[in-house]
């Protein structure tokens, strides 16, 4: 384990230290809660031993503290164990009232020092199970099942987050709503399971395209989504107007490229989209007039006959 030795006395320090260095633990000391406030943020121990009585800051400051940086963090709940002088019951209560978990004599033995520290490395390894499993729980909760894509709760999500940071900084917005032409007669003539094989070549497209527009320019960071069905939607804050159109013309151009036999669509015989797209430079647009906007000319682009873009 990683662990926190807090601690102002030179003497417990040298004990300590020497002893959970022996058990295999890393060792890392702050004479004061200070100090251990910023190792806390920097190394994210696995476990803290936290002196009481300190100069600059005490265990008890220090320990609220961290708990109050630890509700704004994944990982939630560090284990601190408070080292105190004698083994009472008034010591326990105020230990765990304070934000502890338990509290060490100073003077613990060797075998219950190892008894201890072997629990909370068990607390410790399931931790951090618990963190890679959360991690990948939230990566799938924000893809679609079938494309890989972003979904529209992650879309919704990221959309508002974004709108809010292009009201406030008065900065360019884009949107594009992009819709496969008649992918119904697609399903019809080819299956259902070629439709989704083929929804996923075009999503795979679409993603490629708007990661490849991501990496070339910096300060723009359109993402793509499914926004349902065979509708896509490509959101672009911090885009240039030049931008805008370039990505949806390449939008266009690449799910040509992938030339996916569409027998039904029109006379190309290949799959194309339609796109439709909405663009701002900060009026008094609002998100809701910002997709109206995109799907209006998505369907004015289906109405010329598909296979092109509508933009403003
Ligand atoms: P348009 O060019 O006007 O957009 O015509 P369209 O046929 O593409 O539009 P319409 O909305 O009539 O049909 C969409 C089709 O997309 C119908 C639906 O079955 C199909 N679809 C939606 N989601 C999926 C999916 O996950 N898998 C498959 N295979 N088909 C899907
Ligand atoms: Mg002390
Ligand atoms: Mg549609
Ligand atoms: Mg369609």
């Amino acid at each position: 384990m990683k662990i926190l030795l807090v601690e102002d006395s030179r003497a417990i320090v040298a004990v300590m230290s020497v002893r959970l260095s022996s058990f295999g633990h890393e060792v890392t000391v702050a004479e004061n809660g200070e100090i251990a406030l910023a190792l806390f943020i920097e190394q994210a121990p696995d476990l803290i031993l936290m002196d009481i009585e300190m100069p600059v800051m005490n265990g008890f400051e220090a320990t609220a503290r961290i708990r109050a940086i630890e509700t704004t963090q994944d990982w939630a709940w560090t284990p601190i164990l408070f080292l105190t002088a004698s083994d009472t019951r008034e010591n326990l209560v105020t230990a765990i009232e304070a934000g502890g978990d338990d509290f060490i004599v100073k003077s613990v033995s060797e075998d219950v020092l190892q008894a201890k520290m072997k629990a909370m490395a068990r607390i410790a390894a399931l931790r951090s199970r618990l963190t890679v499993a959360n991690r990948l729980l939230l990566e799938q909760a924000s893809r679609d099942g079938l494309t890989g894509l972003y979904n529209r709760r992650y879309m919704d999500m990221k959309l508002d987050l974004a709108w809010s940071e292009a009201k406030r900084d008065s900065t360019s917005f884009g949107l594009l709503m992009l819709d496969i032409d008649h992918f119904k007669k697609y399903n019809d003539h080819y299956g259902h399971l070629a439709g989704d094989d083929c929804l996923r070549k075009v999503a795979g497209t679409i993603g490629s395209v708007v990661d490849r527009y991501r990496a070339e320019r910096e300060a723009a960071s359109p993402f793509a989504a499914r926004y349902g069905g065979e509708e896509f939607a490509v959101v672009m804050p911090l885009a240039t107007r030049e931008l805008y159109h370039g990505l949806a013309g390449a939008l266009l151009d690449a799910v040509r490229g992938i030339a996916v036999s569409h027998q039904h669509n029109a006379d190309w015989g290949i799959v194309t989209l339609s796109i439709g797209g909405a663009f701002v430079m900060q009026a008094d647009d609002t998100l809701a007039t910002l997709f109206r906007a995109a799907d209006e000319r998505l369907y004015i682009a289906k109405e010329r006959g598909r296979n092109g873009c509508v933009l403003s």
